[in-house]
């Protein structure tokens, strides 16, 4: 039976944590640490819509955990395991064995198990991970608690996938290919932040989201944001276009108090936060450059476009 050989052969290695029962059977188990509320979330890959069709087999492993993992951080949890749907158009052991070691790579880098999944043959390949996690009860950071007079702050830098899908064997690929969940960052976040998002569809209209959803508006600073060296040799028309409309970044997007930040600054963080902008009562999104009011209209991706 070949789907159970690329199972055995490919997706039932030890789990790395307490997990009560995880590959080989109808389903697997998991005992709640007591007081946590449970976080899933999925995230679909098309080849040829999310990727090209010739991209390395182990950045797609990487990145479909990746993005999985920054949804459960940008709710303030803990990534725990994950299970995989997987849909193949033929048995490539050269593409499963790359595509196998990204993904545990990935799993292995933020203690998060492979724990169960499906395998079937379509026409299309299609990588369907579901992520699982946990947080205290009443803890998680949604998109709806942004208050008038917040900080907005991003992690990292933006724009640089965007860059690189335009630049393609630019050293910036390397986030294009192989983003980073801010796993370690969320998890801080949780005791700070009142709204957060992570950045997948482009800043403003992730922003858009947490500002909808507060109902709220902003004030974002284009001075402020955090722009790789390499980008900033372009315009800075043609940068902010890719720092606010370019995807697939995975940073975290999130509002505190001006106290809060205050204190978050004082932690130690493995990775850079940078203020952006402030939350305001009047419901839009307004942006200033050099002091200035300054009209743009961004869209982000959009799946049905
Ligand atoms: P069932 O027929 O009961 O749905 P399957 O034959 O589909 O079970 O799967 C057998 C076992 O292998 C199950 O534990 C399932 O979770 C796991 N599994 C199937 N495909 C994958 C995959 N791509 N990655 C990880 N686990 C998988
Ligand atoms: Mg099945």
């Amino acid at each position: 039976m070949a789907e159970f050989s690329i199972i055995d052969t490919y997706f039932n290695r030890k789990n790395l944590n307490a997990i009560d029962l995880g590959v080989g059977d109808d389903s697997a188990l998991l005992t709640p640490p007591s007081q946590q509320q449970l976080v899933i979330c999925a995230d679909t890959l098309v080849a040829g819509r999310h990727f090209p069709l010739n991209t390395n087999p182990h950045a797609i492993g990487w990145k479909s955990v990746a993005v999985n993992l920054s949804d459960i951080a940008a709710m303030g949890a803990t990534p725990q395991s994950i299970l995989l749907a997987l849909s193949l158009p033929q048995i490539d052991h050269a593409w499963l064995k790359g595509f196998s070691q990204g993904l545990y790579d990935c799993c292995d880098q933020f203690g998060v198990s492979l724990i169960g999944g499906d395998t079937t043959q379509s026409p299309h390949l299609t990588i369907s991970v579901t992520a699982l996690g946990w947080i205290e009860q009443n803890k998680a950071v949604k998109r709806s608690g942004a208050q008038v007079g917040d900080y907005i702050c991003v992690s990292g830098t933006v724009g640089d996938a965007a860059f690189a899908l335009h630049h393609l064997g630019h050293p910036l690929q390397q986030r294009l290919d192989y983003p980073t969940p801010r796993c370690h960052l969320g998890h801080l976040l949780k005791d700070y932040a009142h709204s957060m998002i992570d950045v997948s569809d482009g800043l403003a209209q992730d922003l858009g989201h947490i500002l909808k959803a507060s109902q709220v508006g902003a004030i974002l600073e284009l001075d402020l944001l955090p722009i790789s060296p390499a980008l900033k040799t372009l315009s800075s028309e043609q940068y902010t276009q890719y720092a606010l409309a370019g995807g697939d970044d995975y940073e975290l997007c999130f509002t505190l108090s001006p106290k809060q930040y205050d204190e978050l600054l004082k932690q130690k963080l493995d990775i850079k936060i940078t203020k952006i902008g402030k939350v305001i009562s009047e419901q839009t999104l307004n942006f200033v450059q050099h002091g200035n009011p300054i009209l743009l209209k961004f869209n982000g991706y959009q799946h049905f476009a």
